[in-house]
């Protein structure tokens, strides 16, 4: 019995199969998450609504507030170290059901990390949702945690590997990231780019009230 089972678990077609990040339910529907988290997940989304964050337009699917929804974050903390693909892609066309997005002028540039990273999941389900290419110009100089005050992280340090280039009649610059709580890198990596009007963030979560 013990052979039979042990045999059944290590079958390559168990291997494929996935539970749901949010609640670990194997009733995965093809987006990634279980039906119930599915219909959770829709109904506290904040989109359409936006945010104004250091003069830019946050447009966050959710809100994350520590004092309100610990939902948001458990999410958030799920999607993290990537490995999230078919979420991301439920996440991402959940974004952009909400509302009409005219994006014909618009270039996407993807946070600074690493390739694979939860952002750069989130920046390649928008894009390809939307049938455009992103760019990942910006690399982010590291602070030390210990340091990390709240006014260091203001100073966050951005720097931009190539100039990238504009598209023909572009005029709108949208930054990617997962979560945003100061706003800093998305301020301090849009204000590397040249030739755009409008700058916008599009972000799973916007984090209120980010303490030190
Ligand atoms: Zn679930």
């Amino acid at each position: 019995m013990f052979l039979f089972l042990h045999a059944l678990l290590n079958m390559p077609l168990l291997e494929n199969f996935k539970s749901c990040v949010f609640c670990g339910s194997m009733f995965v529907l093809t987006p990634g998450f279980c039906r119930y988290c599915s219909l959770e997940i829709e109904k506290r989304t904040y989109a359409p609504k936006v945010i104004i964050v250091k003069g830019m337009i946050v447009r966050p699917l959710f809100l994350w507030s520590e004092l309100h929804n610990l939902w948001v974050k458990h999410l958030a903390y799920s999607l993290k170290g990537g490995g999230c693909m078919p979420e991301q892609n439920f996440l991402a066309h959940l974004f952009l059901s909400i509302k009409n997005f005219k994006l014909k002028n618009a270039d996407f540039y993807c946070a600074p990390g690493r390739h694979g990273d939860h952002a750069h999941e989130w920046a390649a389900a928008i894009t390809s949702a939307v049938g455009k290419d992103f760019r990942r110009p910006f690399i982010k100089k590291s602070i030390k945690q210990k340091t990390k005050t709240k006014a260091e992280r203001e100073m966050i340090n951005i720097e931009i590997s190539e100039r990238p280039i504009k598209t023909k009649n572009a005029n709108k610059a949208i930054f990617l990231d997962d979560i945003v709580a100061t706003g800093s890198t998305a301020h301090n990596s849009l204000s590397l780019l040249e030739g755009y009007v409008f700058n916008e963030v599009w972000c799973i979560a916007y984090k209120e009230h980010c303490s030190d």
